[in-house]
């Protein structure tokens, strides 16, 4: 499918009509769904009456938004009102949410066209959609291959041309590391900057939502559409949002001098040496476009992935405990009194690696492990952000890999949790800090998979952080490759 901007002429020029270019999306997920599995729901017939709605318009003479028409992926965490939100869990399998997220609200108040809720890892804890307790999706680059997680699903469906752009979730990594995965473009906004109301809630001092497309500008443009102050948000900031498209190059000119830091403690041990030379690759082509590059040493961040592994579990395990049986979900049949009915319906209701999540949080938050853990995991966040607050005294942007390696094999980490959890070793800092990242293509391996680049911005440095990578990939070609299946 052709880009957000080039799809808007269509539909204005009256060339295409949003219900054909809504169609051609549908026909792709028809057609490579058996294969790819990255939508829970479809959403067929709300897609075509949206689509409708947007061709009335434009037959009526009225202005459209440049969304209008657009046929967008729905990460399956988001509350879509009337229609069902599993969050890929059991527990939440006939759950028909009452109201609407923000964020979706915003997408359809802008002629967005929803073509479905897309898979994830169960609650959006996992680094490769494998622990959905629907299915597995596959990476469109090798069907073999996870597309990364949580939001492999919404990764995998941009890449392999179902939709235009997705909305996913990123708590330690979730939009990045697909990203990366499936050589799509992904951002995790400032913590705060995109209204949080109605994202099913994992560990909420972390989770962001953010856009996927296959470009810089199609992402900036799904971002300004989703960001903004909202009331029913209290984490919300009051900030004015920019066109973030619109400035795309406006800031990184030869001779501005862009300060780039590299952060010297991901590179090394554990990474993929294939990954590090793509890498460096990228940094040598940002410095012939002008940009001075200075390595950063940020001594904290060897401590990001134990802290996360505290922190999100902990709040894991105070957001889950209202999945009871008794207000939302599955409620289990077969329990004599109250309290055999919640447990029966939590242990038949969550996965493997949501109970592993719960009783890790319970641990850490009990009396007399809370100092120890919890406690003292806050203390070391707070080191992790002053590590980005020293660096960003002396640099504009942080790079470093998102991933340490390509997309691994389907059921390759399954049975050892820790070596998935590794796989955020190089994104969970930007949660833990609250700051913006972006993860966009910078090469394939030998194998032929794609690898990310990420860049980390300050606190609202959005607009910059879409400048260096438009400007990157402006001079690449890498985002132009497609998967065969595409
Ligand atoms: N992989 C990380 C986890 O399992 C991050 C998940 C996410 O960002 N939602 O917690």
């Amino acid at each position: 499918m052709a880009s957000i901007r080039e799809l808007h002429e269509q539909i204005i020029n009256k060339e295409r009509s949003a219900v054909e270019i809504t169609q051609e999306a549908l026909n792709r997920i028809q057609e490579l769904e058996p294969k790819l599995h990255s939508f829970l729901t479809v959403t067929t017939e709300q897609a075509l009456k949206q689509a409708q709605a947007v061709d009335a318009k434009v037959a009526a003479g009225e202005e459209i938004g440049i969304l209008a028409g657009i046929p967008i992926g729905i990460k399956d965490n988001l509350c879509t009102k009337g229609i069902v939100t599993t969050c890929a869990s059991r527990i939440l399998e006939n759950f028909v949410p009452p109201y609407e997220s923000t964020v979706t609200q915003k997408l359809a108040d802008a002629g967005g066209v929803m073509v479905g809720k897309t898979n994830l890892d169960e609650f959006a804890m996992g680094s490769s959609t494998e622990n959905s307790a629907y299915q597995v999706t596959a990476n469109p680059w090798d069907l073999s291959r996870v597309p990364g997680g949580s939001s492999g699903g919404s990764a995998a469906a941009v890449a392999a041309d179902e939709c235009v752009v997705s909305l996913g979730s990123d708590t330690g990594g979730s939009i990045r590391q697909p990203a990366s995965f499936c050589g799509v473009v992904g951002m995790k906004p400032t913590y705060g900057l995109v209204s949080r109301y109605g994202l099913v809630a994992y560990a909420s001092s972390l989770d962001q939502i953010g856009p996927f497309g296959r470009s810089v500008e199609d992402a900036a443009i799904l971002l300004s559409a989703i960001a903004g102050y909202d009331p029913q948000d209290s984490t919300s900031l009051k900030v004015a949002i920019p066109n973030y498209a619109a400035n795309l190059k406006s800031d990184f000119k030869v001779g501005k001098k862009l300060r780039i830091g590299v952060i010297t403690e991901t590179f090394g041990e554990g990474l993929d040496p294939e990954v590090e030379a793509a890498v460096t690759k990228a940094i040598q082509q940002l410095q012939e476009l002008g940009a001075e590059i200075h390595p950063i040493s940020c001594p904290s961040f060897r401590y990001g992935l134990p802290t996360y592994y505290i922190i999100a579990p902990s709040e894991a395990s105070a957001n889950l405990a209202r999945y009871d049986g008794v207000k939302y979900g599955l409620r289990s049949p077969d329990a004599d009194n109250l309290l055999s009915m919640y447990t029966r319906t939590r242990s038949q209701g969550f996965g493997a690696e949501v109970k592993r999540r719960i009783m890790i949080g319970t641990y850490a938050l009990s009396a007399g492990y809370y100092d120890a853990y919890y406690l003292k995991a806050q203390k070391v966040r707070t080191l992790i952000k002053q590590d980005f607050e020293k660096a960003f005294e002396t640099v504009d942007v942080l790079i470093s890999p998102t991933a340490p390696t390509t997309a691994f094999r389907a059921g390759e980490k399954t049975t050892d949790p820790l070596s998935m959890y590794l796989n955020d070793l190089m994104t969970i800092p930007a949660n833990l800090a609250g700051l913006p990242g972006i993860s966009l293509p910078c090469g394939f391996d030998s194998k032929g998979l794609p690898i990310g680049l990420q860049i980390v911005g300050k606190v609202l440095g959005e607009e910059q952080l879409f400048q260096v990578a438009y400007a990157y990939e402006q001079s690449t070609n890498w985002h132009l490759q497609k998967p065969k299946m595409a």
